[in-house]
């Protein structure tokens, strides 16, 4: 069995800026991710522009320069591309880590090419795996995705979106573009906060323009073959569907938190793991989070601006620990 003093579970950009500050730190270290690289990035729409601007997407200090403000999921994956090769970070693609458990003389990481040891472990596998799913009758046909990638199969489709912020607006507004017939329902009594600024207007002005049908107050009851059924402040609508998107968030594999020991505790309207903000230690000893799954199910309030530099604190809490030998 393989032994690293410290294992980092997967290559998402949080996951990559914790193995840059190990590899910097001279602490020896192996990342094992399921995929390739930043995959959850590449499982994104296929024409997705980042909200945020390139240098607020950099980490390692290695530059991420692009001619636009904000950059396009393709020159964010050339630029993790590039950070890899240039750190020379250890990674090995295509493993999935099934399981970890703690011992006296560490964790044993269980994964689907072999076993490993190592002293501490980091834990940063994102959100974007486990969609969070519809509780109506229908929600398992076919015709209902939780992930868009591209519009054109849609064209000329009758398509519902659920949900009310950024992945559901984005998808609305290529799919009007591509020629769907597009409604949105949403649970709220108005606009989410969280679409960004300059998304809304877009938004506003199709609806104002009757080229996308959108309501509020609006829950699911049934998704039939050729309809959705929901219902609305002036009652229960059914309308023609070929196809549903159902934007409605993702959460942390908590399964697999909890299968390492990890406690989760309620946070605004769902679950968080246990750990402490300033070095990102779990309740369980030298076992760290780092990334998305910090914040449980609310997306909104960490992602790669502020979780990239969650790999810092974490090396500092392991250094400190070194020391201490
Ligand atoms: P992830 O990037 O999700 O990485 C987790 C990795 O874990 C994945 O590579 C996955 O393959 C791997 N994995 C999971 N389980 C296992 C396992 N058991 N074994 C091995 N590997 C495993 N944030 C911003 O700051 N700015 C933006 O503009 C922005 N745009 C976004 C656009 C979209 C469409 C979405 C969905 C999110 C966006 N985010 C953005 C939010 C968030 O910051 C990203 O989701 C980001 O990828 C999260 O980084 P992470 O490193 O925490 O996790
Ligand atoms: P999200 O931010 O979690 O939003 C989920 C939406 O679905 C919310 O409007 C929520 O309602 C609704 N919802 C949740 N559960 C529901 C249920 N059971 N039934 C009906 N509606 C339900 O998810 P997201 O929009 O996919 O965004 C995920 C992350 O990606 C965020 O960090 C986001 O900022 C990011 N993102 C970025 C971009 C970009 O960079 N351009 C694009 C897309 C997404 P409430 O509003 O009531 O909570």
């Amino acid at each position: 069995m393989k032994y690293y003093e410290t294992i980092v579970v997967v290559a998402g950009p949080c996951g990559l800026a914790a193995a840059i500050h190990l590899e910097q730190n001279n602490i020896e270290y192996l990342v094992i991710e399921e995929g390739n690289i930043v995959n959850a990035i590449y499982n994104y729409p296929t024409h997705q522009t980042f909200f945020s601007s390139s240098e607020k997407l950099a980490i390692g200090d290695f530059p991420f320069i692009t001619e636009a403000h904000k950059p396009k999921r393709n020159q964010a994956l050339v630029y993790y591309r590039e950070v890899v090769k240039h750190f020379g970070l250890n990674i090995n693609t295509y493993e999935k880590v099934t399981s970890a458990r703690k011992s006296e003389d560490g964790f044993t990481v269980e994964t689907s090419k072999g076993q490993y040891k190592c002293r501490f472990l980091i834990i940063a596998t994102g959100y974007y795996g486990q969609p969070n799913k519809l509780d109506v009758p229908g929600a398992g046909k076919e015709k209902v995705f939780h992930y868009f990638k591209e519009a054109h199969p849609f064209f000329n489709q009758h398509v519902l979106i659920i949900g009310g912020k950024n992945s559901s607006v984005d998808a609305a507004i290529e799919l009007e573009k591509a020629g769907s017939h597009v409604t949105i329902v949403y649970r709220g009594n108005d606009y989410s906060k969280s679409i960004k600024p300059w998304i809304l207007p877009q938004l506003k002005s199709l609806i104002k323009q009757g080229k996308v049908a959108h309501y509020f107050n609006a829950e699911m009851m049934d998704i039939k073959d050729d309809s959705v059924i929901f219902s609305t402040d002036e009652g229960t609508v059914e309308i023609k569907n070929d196809f549903v998107f159902a934007m409605i968030g993702y959460h942390p594999d908590y399964r697999f938190l909890k299968s390492l020991g990890i406690e989760l505790e309620e946070y605004r309207n769902g679950l968080s793991p246990v750990h402490d903000p300033e070095t990102m230690e779990t309740n369980v000893d030298d076992l760290y989070i780092a990334g998305v799954i910090a914040a449980g199910n609310d997306a909104n309030m960490i992602v790669i601006e502020n979780g990239r530099f969650h790999g810092s604190r974490i090396i500092k809490d392991i250094l400190r620990k070194k020391s201490h030998i």
